[in-house]
Parts: C-alpha cells; sequence; structure tokens
C-alpha cells in the first residue's frame, strides 16, 4: 500500500466522497422497484422476527422442526397454514382487515408496519445513493437494523447470525467500494466498536456488581462501526446514548420499565447507526 492512503485513518474523512441525493437521475419505475421489492423484503423480516427468536431460545426444546421455512406460514391462533394470497405483503391484511380469514383472530399490526417501514427505507436508500450497487447495499444495511432492533426490542436478543452477516458485508462492501467509508476506516471502526462498549461494560460491572452490557451489543456496534468508519463511532455512541437515556427516563416516570430496569438498547444503536449512515454525521464534519 503506497504511505500516500494512509492518512485516510489519521484525518477525518470530511466529504468523504459523500453522495449526495440523486433525484434527478430516478425515475418512477426505480421508485416502484425499490419500493416493492422493500415490501418483499419486509415480509421476510417479518419471519425473522417472529422465528428467529424461538429458534434460539428453543432449539432443543421442539419436537417438529422448527426453522425459517418449517412449518410454513401459519395463524399463531388456529395454527392455519397461510395460503399464498395471504402472503401478499399489506394488501392481504389490509383486504382481511387485519384478522385471520378462518378464526378471525387480529394479527398483529406489525406486519404491516415492518413491511411499509422496509418500503420506505429502501426508498431513501434509492434517494440517497441513486440507481448504483451502492443503494441495494445501503437497503440490506436498513434492513438488517431494522429486524435486530424490533428483534432486541421484544426478546432483549441480537442473533449472532444478523450482527455477523452485517459485520462482514459491512467490511467486504467497504473493500469493494460499495459503501461509502474507506476499508481502514471500516475495519478500525469494527475493532474500536467492540472495544468501546466491551471497556464500558467491565467498568460498569467493576464499579457495580452488575452486568450492564449485553454481549450482542459489542457485536451490533463492532458491525455497525463497519458500515460508518471509525469516526462516526463516538457521534454514534452520544446519539444512541442520549436518546436511550431519555427513553429510560421516561419509562421510568411512567412505571413502565420493566425486566428489572433494563431495557434493549439495541434500537437505540441501530437507529443511531442508521442515521449517521444514512446523514454521514461523523467527527469530520
Ligand atoms: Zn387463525
Amino acid at each position: 500500500m503506497p504511505l500516500s492512503s494512509w492518512p485516510n485513518l489519521l484525518m477525518p474523512p470530511g466529504a468523504m466522497g459523500w453522495v449526495m441525493p440523486q433525484l434527478a437521475h430516478i425515475t418512477v419505475m426505480q421508485v416502484l422497484l425499490f419500493a416493492v421489492v422493500g415490501l418483499v423484503i419486509g415480509s421476510f423480516l417479518n419471519v425473522l422476527i417472529y422465528r428467529l427468536p424461538i429458534m434460539i431460545l428453543s432449539s432443543d426444546a421442539l419436537t417438529a422442526p422448527f426453522n425459517l421455512h418449517t412449518p410454513r406460514s401459519h395463524c399463531p391462533t388456529c395454527q392455519q397454514a397461510l395460503q399464498w394470497h395471504a402472503l401478499i405483503p399489506v394488501f392481504s391484511y389490509a383486504i382481511a382487515k387485519g384478522r385471520c380469514r378462518h378464526c378471525g383472530a387480529v394479527i398483529s399490526w406489525r406486519y404491516p408496519f415492518i413491511e411499509i417501514a422496509t418500503s420506505v427505507l429502501f426508498t431513501l436508500c434509492l434517494l440517497k445513493f441513486g440507481w448504483t450497487a451502492q443503494a441495494w447495499m445501503a437497503c440490506f444495511f436498513a434492513a438488517a437494523l431494522l429486524a435486530l432492533a424490533w428483534i432486541d426490542a421484544e426478546t432483549f436478543l441480537l442473533p449472532d447470525v444478523l450482527t455477523q452477516a452485517l459485520l462482514w458485508v459491512g467490511l467486504i462492501g467497504s473493500a469493494m467500494s460499495l459503501t461509502p467509508t474507506p476499508l481502514m476506516q471500516a475495519l478500525s471502526g469494527a475493532v474500536l466498536g467492540y472495544s468501546i462498549l466491551w471497556a464500558v461494560g467491565w467498568a460498569f460491572q467493576t464499579w457495580s456488581g452488575k452486568d450492564g452490557m449485553g454481549q450482542g451489543d459489542l457485536k451490533l456496534l463492532a458491525a455497525l462501526g463497519a458500515w460508518v468508519g471509525v469516526w462516526s463511532l463516538l457521534p454514534l455512541l452520544l446519539l444512541a446514548s442520549v436518546s436511550g437515556l431519555i427513553f429510560g427516563l421516561v419509562q421510568k416516570m411512567r412505571g413502565q420499565l420493566g425486566h428489572n430496569g433494563y431495557f434493549a438498547f439495541g434500537p437505540f444503536l441501530a437507529l443511531s447507526g442508521f442515521a449517521c449512515f444514512f446523514l454521514g454525521i461523523s467527527m469530520g464534519v
């Protein structure tokens, strides 16, 4: 590696080749494509969000095989398998007015919400990065974060399969210039992301004698570091801590802080990570 490329790591990125919104070059068909693919991927995220925690928590206890495709998608109340037309994102929910066709049980609003949210995120990625491979990478980033945040909020789990995929795709994407973050910054971001939270967790444990930081949070911040780069780590942590603290205080005042005063930190890390990546927030700006 020529010496001249080293200062990358030492100097804050400044503009960092950040792509400006590409509105002028985007066609309606491209927006439609991203929106529809977002709906379909959102439907898949619903499967991940529902099934991954069950697969992790009860891998041995289940007698029947249970994975991402077995058993077929079914109503959680009456166990009736869903027909193909009931699997069409959003529309099937709207037509059935949010109820199961067989038993009439109310279907969680989560399903259409995740599908619409994914669709909106995908469209935003297209508007931000234009008709490029980078836009699809950003879509992957957004989808993985949405699934991780939701699973953590509901179950306090951050599945390794998702955080590891996020880390490796982030590093490889950086090496292939498919993310805006240069490789040296992505690598140091991943290492420092893990180390910072490890140190915070260690200090907290030594001081209070309690476990404060989940292992999943460390891995998630490492993965985020690979996407946003080392110079965005501190703003990311600051955003996540402040928003998490405000949320914790509000929940405490409302008397809704369950689980011995703990709440999931992953959603705040995920949201702040996406904000830093999408808006290009870093210490160089
Ligand atoms: Zn049913």
